[in-house]
């Protein structure tokens, strides 16, 4: 799922998707195809911020691969859909305790180390 398309170099960490040329819909990851009306469509970069659509704690060790353990171990952590201006909803790895997250909440979305990365953003 994760590819060069993730971070592309001179986007400042932001995610790079696609916006379909036709009908305007936006997409992550980047599809030459747009999933809508199949149209042709072109590379976009992402907006940094967006709002968290929902989130859940990943309590167990997903597959491995794709998932690579940290060296100390598999921990627990926070994970969500974080929702764009251009519409897209893209998974993401949550630097926010479980305490802190909340449906709703400005977040700063980055292309992470292979999974995109958000953090609680201030108001
Ligand atoms: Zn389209």
């Amino acid at each position: 799922m994760e590819g060069p398309l993730s971070e592309v170099p001179g986007t400042g960490g932001r995610l790079r998707g696609s916006r379909c040329a036709d009908c305007a819909v936006a997409v992550y990851p980047a599809d030459p195809a747009c999933p809508r009306c199949g149209g042709p469509a072109e590379p976009v970069v992402l907006s940094a911020t967006g709002t968290l659509w929902t989130w859940t704690v990943q309590r167990y060790a997903p597959k491995s691969p794709p998932y690579v353990p940290p060296a100390a171990g598999f921990a627990p952590f926070t994970v969500g859909y974080v929702e764009l201006p251009e519409g897209v909803r893209v998974l993401a790895r949550l630097d926010i305790r479980p305490e802190d997250a909340e449906i709703g909440m400005p977040v700063t979305l980055t292309a992470g180390d292979g999974v995109p990365r958000a953090t609680g953003a201030a108001v």
